[in-house]
């Protein structure tokens, strides 16, 4: 077996391609974050690759909040944040009672190689909306915004 040496930051920087929403990824973890590739036909669409863990805090900015479609489809339990200057789908966030919780589109990582992380395919069709919200709580990131 080859030993590859992997640069894993411990801060996951990233955004959409303008630059109006940013964030980065507090990665606790000593391997790469696992890419979801969602079956859905909005992800597909996107091409979107979800990462998340619940021990890996999400801070998010945006530097213009009028600049930010949230989109809903389905159980409308969550809003896709797409920004409208530039079109990308950058993450997701799911709001609960005491906090919120997020998945990110690994797509728009600034610092880290795809390359390195192991890709799953997901499909959660089947989901009532009870399972999808408790599913989110147990491997969503906590969300906090920031002020740009
Ligand atoms: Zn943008």
């Amino acid at each position: 077996m080859s030993s590859t040496l992997l640069t894993l930051p411990a801060v996951i920087s990233g955004g959409c391609h303008c630059g109006n929403l940013h964030y980065s990824l507090h990665w606790p973890l000593a391997e790469a974050p696992t890419l979801r590739a969602c079956g859905c036909d909005y992800c597909t669409r996107h091409g979107a690759l979800w990462t998340s863990h619940p021990e890996a805090e999400v801070r998010l900015c945006i530097d213009n909040e009028a600049a930010v479609l949230p989109y809903r489809f389905g159980t409308a339990s969550a809003d896709f944040l797409v920004c409208r200057r530039c079109g990308i789908l950058t993450l997701t966030r799911c709001e609960f009672e005491d906090a919120l919780r997020t998945v990110v589109n690994a797509n728009t990582f600034d610092n880290l190689a795809l390359t390195q992380c192991a890709r799953i395919n997901t499909d959660f069709e089947a989901e009532d909306l009870e399972q999808r919200l408790a599913r989110r709580r147990r491997n969503w990131s906590p969300l906090t915004v920031v002020a740009p």
